[in-house]
Parts: C-alpha cells; structure tokens; sequence
C-alpha cells in the first residue's frame, strides 16, 4: 500500500516512519509513505500558500493552485487510482471499521489542512472524502494524518509480527478489549486473576469474553447493540 501525505510540513510525516509498526511496515515493504508540501508548487517570492477569506473574518485560508498542482504531481507519482482523504474536523468519524477499509485501498493520499482549512472549490474538486479523528479542533491536520498512518499501517497483513493481536484488538469485534496481565503472577499491587494461570483455555476464553462484555457495558455502552448480542454473550452478561 502506497499513502502520500499532503502537509506544509512534511517533515512531521516523516517521523512516522521512523517508529514502531509504522517503520516496521516500511522495512517489510508493505507501506510506501511519502510527504508532499505544496509550498513547493507556490509561486512568487514569498511561496504563498494561503490567502485571507472572502467575506471578512479570520484566519486565512489555503490557496486553491498550490494545493493543486501538489495533487497533481502526487497523481503522476504512481499509476495506481488514488482516494484522496482530506483531514478534517467535519468528515467522517474514524473507526476501526473505516481504518479497515482504508487499509484495504491500494493508495491513499492525505490532505492536511492548516488556518482556517482549505479552498472550498479544491476540496469539492478534488476529494473523495473528509475524516475526521474527533469532535475537536487541532491545529493542522498532520497529527489526523499521523493517526491515520499508523492505524491503517498496523492493519496491513505482516507488519504485526503477531497478527492474532489485530484480531483482538478493541472494536475488532465491536467490543472493547479484555484486561491484559504479564509476570509476575503476584505482586504489591495485586495477583493475576487464577483463571489465567489454570490452563483451561475455554475458561479463559469465557472469562476473556466476560470482561469484554462487562468493560464495554460500563465504559461504552454506546457500542453495545444487545440485539445483536448471541444468547452466549447475552448469559454471559447477565452472570
Ligand atoms: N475552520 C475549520 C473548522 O472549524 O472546520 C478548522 C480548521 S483547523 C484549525 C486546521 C486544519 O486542521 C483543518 O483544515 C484540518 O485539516 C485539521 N483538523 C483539525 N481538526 C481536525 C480533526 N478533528 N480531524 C481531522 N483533521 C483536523
């Protein structure tokens, strides 16, 4: 999977390579990431990349060419068809259900906006879709694109060296994730629960399940469609 990032700062991408699943998934191969900065398409002396809002108030707003001719070049970069996300406090939510679909595109190209965002007219023009990463306003849209990166990095077959861990993760199966436990068994602050240490892997399982269902119920109860819960899961609540 290719995904290029459109940013005045690219520099900021360029740090997600360098880390953790993220540089993982490069290494292997399975992630090409590159930055873009439109500046490098603005003209005159002062490289302008944005402009003061029609209409009066404030803040500026990004130029609609630069941004363009940027797109333009990312395009040429690689023959596959690009979907073209723009990173932005009005999209679509980001879920773990969005970042799978995501991951499954062959390429992706970020837009991050900074000011008051982008020329509406580009954005019509040129964008696929709009993704947010929260009911909050941040300052550009590279930390968005930053989360987006690693989410969709991690989903990709091979960058995880376990990667029964994706499965397993909160949401995969519209729950939250159980507690997790490692060495050692007892401990100042408290003993690892025993059913954990009993070998019985249908017990643990059982009660692994339990603990997804009851951390979900008490801390996103908005996740949880009790239709849709099996009789096995619905017991298990009630226990
Ligand atoms: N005036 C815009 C609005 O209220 O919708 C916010 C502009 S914000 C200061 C600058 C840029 O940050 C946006 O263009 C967008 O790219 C990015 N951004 C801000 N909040 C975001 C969020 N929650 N999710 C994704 N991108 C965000």
């Amino acid at each position: 999977m290719r995904i290029d990032v459109v940013s005045l700062f690219p520099e900021f991408i360029a740090q997600c390579a360098a880390f953790g699943v993220t540089g993982r998934a490069i290494e292997r191969g399975l992630l090409t990431l590159e930055g873009w900065n439109p500046r490098d398409h603005a003209e005159g002396n002062y490289r302008r990349v944005d402009d003061r809002p029609f209409g009066g108030g404030p803040g500026m707003v990004m130029l609609i060419d630069p941004l363009r001719a940027c797109l333009r070049e990312v395009r040429a970069a690689d023959p596959r068809p690009a979907r073209v996300v723009y990173m932005s406090p009005q999209g679509a939510p980001l879920t773990q259900r969005k970042a799978r679909e995501l991951a499954a595109s062959d390429r992706l190209v970020l837009l991050c906006g900074r000011y008051e965002g982008v020329d509406e007219r580009l954005l019509r023009a040129e964008v696929d879709e709009e993704l947010s990463i929260g009911d909050y306003v941040l300052s550009g849209g590279e930390l968005a694109a930053a989360v987006v990166v690693d989410t969709v990095a991690r989903l990709q077959d091979g960058a995880l060296n376990d990667a029964e861990s994706a499965v397993q993760d909160s949401f995969e199966d519209g729950l939250l994730d159980c507690p997790h436990y490692t060495r050692p068994v007892a401990h100042a602050l408290g003993d690892v629960p025993g059913v954990l240490l009993s070998g019985n892997h249908a017990e643990i399982a059982r009660w692994r399940r339990m603990q997804q269902l009851g951390r979900t119920w008490s801390r996103r109860p908005d996740l949880i469609d009790e239709r849709a819960l099996s009789p096995a899961d619905r017991k298990l609540l009630d226990a």
